[in-house]
């Protein structure tokens, strides 16, 4: 217990739920990092853990982050996260969302879950028959909710285009070279947004037919995925899975800015550091990825208060990343510390940290 509370995860944690349901099978965590600024908000994510501890640290870092981005998107809600473990099939049940939306219920509304890695629109569906705080239900035409991977797409790309006109003075994406790391929802999605403003793309996915799928649909060049980091280019766009940015990651980039999706991109603190001592403009995570989250609460809110929100007003809302990135990064300069290391200032005095 000691060490556990002696791990820069904990970070003084709310709340966590270990649940095990004999009748299921489900094993699941719900970490609650802070519900400071309103209820925790952050999806679940269904994996298998080959170690069950990396499962737990998964939840607390990815907890953290919902707090922060949350929190730096100016919702009401505060962040939580939770991690359902599936067995090396990844086998889901019925009956397992079903013993999970009771777990979710039981913390009275206090986390309210979404989709994550591994889950869909249908899991939300199911887990709704047992609470009513969840959200990333299937939405009417215009309104807010749904699959908030465009979404993330969206703030993803526009969070690219401002370190883009930033770092490189150019106000138009054509000819800038962007290299994106995963080709999944989001991945896929900013690729797509790019090459419509015509910027050269090189893509990779250790599932190489979805790279070259992509790759086709975009007229760009697929890699393999242990080339990916070591490409030269503009712009490194991480939409696979995190800590990639460690030492090893960093040294291999051959890039003036980092930008993209994935969640705890940064291993360690000190690799934050040794982003900038590169010279390389960083997006934090949390920041440029918060247009999922933005759908998704609004789409909950809504339906919590009764008052409709429309596809528009999230857009808007979505619109407002480049601004709090430029902010971030002019900070950054004037302080002469990494954008990792502002952001996170900025996001712990928000929560009352
Ligand atoms: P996804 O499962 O649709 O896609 C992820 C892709 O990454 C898959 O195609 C997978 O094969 C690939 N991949 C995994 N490891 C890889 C590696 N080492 N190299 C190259 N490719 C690899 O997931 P997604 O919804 O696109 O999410 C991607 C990332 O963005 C995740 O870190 C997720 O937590 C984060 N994120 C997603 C959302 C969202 O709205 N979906 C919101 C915020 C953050």
């Amino acid at each position: 217990m000691a060490t556990f509370l002696n791990s820069p995860d904990w970070d003084e944690h709310e709340r966590i739920e270990l649940v095990h349901d004999r009748v299921s099978g489900l094993t699941a965590i719900l970490a609650l990092h802070s519900t400071h600024c309103g209820p925790g908000a952050g999806g679940t994510r269904f994996w298998h853990y080959a170690d069950p501890a990396d499962a737990m640290t998964d939840a607390l870092r990815l907890s953290r982050g919902m707090s922060y981005k949350n929190a730096m998107a100016g919702l009401p809600m505060g962040g939580g996260k939770a991690v359902v473990l599936l067995d090396a099939d990844r086998r889901k049940t019925d009956a397992m969302l079903a013993a999970f939306g009771d777990a979710v219920e039981a913390l009275g509304g206090a986390y309210v879950t979404a989709e994550d890695v591994g889950a869909s629109e249908a899991d939300m569906v199911a887990i709704a028959q047992r609470t009513r705080h969840v959200c990333g239900l299937p939405a009417e035409p215009g309104m807010a909710g749904g699959d908030p991977g465009p979404f993330t797409a969206f703030g993803i790309y526009q969070g690219i285009k401002a370190a883009v006109e930033f770092k490189l003075g150019k106000a138009s994406m054509a000819g800038v070279h962007v290299v994106l790391q995963g080709c999944g929802s989001v991945g896929g999605g900013v690729a797509r947004l790019l090459a419509a403003d015509g910027a050269k793309l090189t893509v990779a996915d250790i599932d190489d037919a979805k790279a070259a799928a992509l790759a086709d649909a975009v007229g760009g060049k697929a890699v393999a995925a242990a080339e990916i980091m070591a490409t030269p280019c503009d712009v490194f766009s991480p939409n696979a899975l995190g800590a990639i940015l460690d030492a090893t990651g960093i040294a291999a980039l051959d890039c003036a800015i980092v930008a993209g999706g994935a969640n705890n991109q940064i291993a360690r603190p000190e690799n934050g550091l040794e982003l900038w001592q590169r010279d390389i403009l960083y997006a934090p995570d949390y920041v440029i990825n918060a247009g999922g989250i933005i759908n998704v609460s609004l789409e909950y809110l809504a339906r919590r208060d009764g008052q409709p929100c429309t596809v528009d007003e999230v857009n808007r809302r979505i619109g407002q990343i480049p601004d709090r990135l430029r902010e971030i990064w002019h900070q950054s300069a004037e302080k002469g510390q990494g954008a990792e290391i502002v952001a996170g200032d900025m996001a712990r005095k928000l929560i009352g940290r």
